[in-house]
């Protein structure tokens, strides 16, 4: 490559120009380009060179159930989780994913009967991740059939509870709601991390699942893992990723290891990194200002309104704070009805609550896009806070 040309689009990424007050902001996805900052200040300790002959074979360690697993990722897997302590890996199966979106197919493929003479009930407490309906009946599954609200959920029938926390889109912290004796609990831990919420018990649940675009910022390479208890639920979360994609790319497995060890070596070896490298501290301080910008705009009249957090102890940071989601889920209040509309209406794109089975009075609204993006819509929210007598 021209050396002067990717100085170019580094600098492009990175100086994102400020968006014109006439321009659309786009804050309906949960794009995480906040964290392009912090790894380019990393510089060079992240790169990885690849050479033609390598990721060649289909295969990763064939003496591992999850055959195309590469044995560094599942040691960083390990490593970062043990420095964490949001999630126990002793006694687990790791399986990996093209994102934590295939790990979750992979474990409604294991967990679901093949010979039931119904398809198995799928549920999750609104508000929910919009993507989970989209993704179980978008091939209308004989094998299993999205049911909705867990908590409208008629118990009899066996069921899978999908259960997010912190959950996207509000940021509670959650647990099963349906309370049946033929429930199986897929735990989705996407924002289990010191930079969203206080690492309060370190998790062992049946089937937890996470990824790095939410951990690390790396959406764009593609890779999740799951920690599963039972080794044949293991074993048949790993054939549907061989049926489906004939494993994980190698290559995106071995950039995820070297991110996450990279993010273990600055805590483990202090003494050779600036505190100011300190992966979790870093994110978790921009949070903290994106949430305290947010508050502040939202305060400023009665347009609009967010939830709280409970303030709990992080055993990870020693900090006591309150989850600072990655998404806010805000509410438009007085006579405002479709807050996703008045929104728009002022150029600031954002998801409905309509998505999440909830009500169009909420919308979802991502605070980890770039800096410049974000202080141009708190700006705008700003004015829109302090309007005296908003209308659609
Ligand atoms: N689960 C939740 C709760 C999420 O918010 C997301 C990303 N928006 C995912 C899963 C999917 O992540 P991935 O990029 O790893 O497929």
């Amino acid at each position: 490559t021209n050396p002067k040309n990717e100085v170019r689009l580094v600098k492009d990424v990175l100086h994102k120009a400020k968006p014109a007050t006439d321009q659309y902001i786009n804050l309906d996805h949960g794009d995480p380009t906040m964290y392009e900052v912090y790894w380019k200040q990393m510089g060079d300790k992240t790169t990885l060179v690849l050479s033609g002959w390598q990721s060649i074979s289909y295969f990763s360690d064939t003496k591992n159930h999850c055959w195309f697993l590469e044995p560094g990722f599942a040691n960083a897997v390990t490593r970062l989780h043990n420095l964490v302590g949001n999630a126990q890996t002793r006694n687990y199966h790791i399986v990996v994913g093209t994102g934590s979106t295939q790990l979750f197919q992979a474990a409604l493929y294991a967990l679901s009967p093949s010979n039931a003479p119904e398809p198995m009930s799928i549920v999750s407490a609104a508000p929910f991740y919009s993507s989970y309906p989209l993704i179980i009946d978008c091939l209308k599954s004989g094998l299993y059939k999205w049911k909705g609200d867990a908590s409208k959920f008629n118990k009899d029938d066996p069921y899978i509870e999908l259960v997010t926390s912190p959950n996207n889109p509000d940021g509670s912290i959650r647990q099963a709601v349906v309370n049946g004796s033929g429930g199986i609990l897929v735990h989705d831990l996407a924002y289990y991390w010191p930079q969203y919420t206080p690492i309060s018990f370190q998790a062992n649940h049946d089937i937890m699942l996470f990824t790095v675009s939410k951990c690390t910022g790396h959406a764009g390479i593609r890779i999740g893992w799951a920690l599963v208890k039972d080794k044949e639920v293991a074993k048949k979360m790993t054939k549907f990723i061989e049926i489906s994609s004939i494993g994980v790319s190698k290559d995106s497995q071995l950039r995820a290891a070297k991110i996450l060890d990279v993010i273990a070596d600055t805590y483990e070896h202090t003494e050779k990194f600036d505190k100011s490298t300190l992966f979790f501290h870093y994110v978790y301080n921009e949070m903290a200002k994106r949430w305290r910008q947010l508050r502040s705009a939202v305060s400023k009249g009665q347009t609009f309104s967010l939830l709280d957090f409970p303030v709990e102890k992080c055993n990870f940071s020693g900090q006591r704070f309150g989850t600072q989601p990655a998404f806010a889920w805000l509410k438009c209040e007085k006579s405002i009805d479709d807050c996703e509309k008045f929104l728009k209406k002022h150029k600031i794109l954002t998801r409905s609550g309509t998505h999440f089975g909830s009500s169009e009075k909420y919308v979802r609204i991502s605070l980890i896009s770039h800096k410049e993006e974000y202080d141009e819509f708190i700006r705008r929210l700003s004015l829109l806070s302090s309007m005296n007598s908003p209308h659609e």
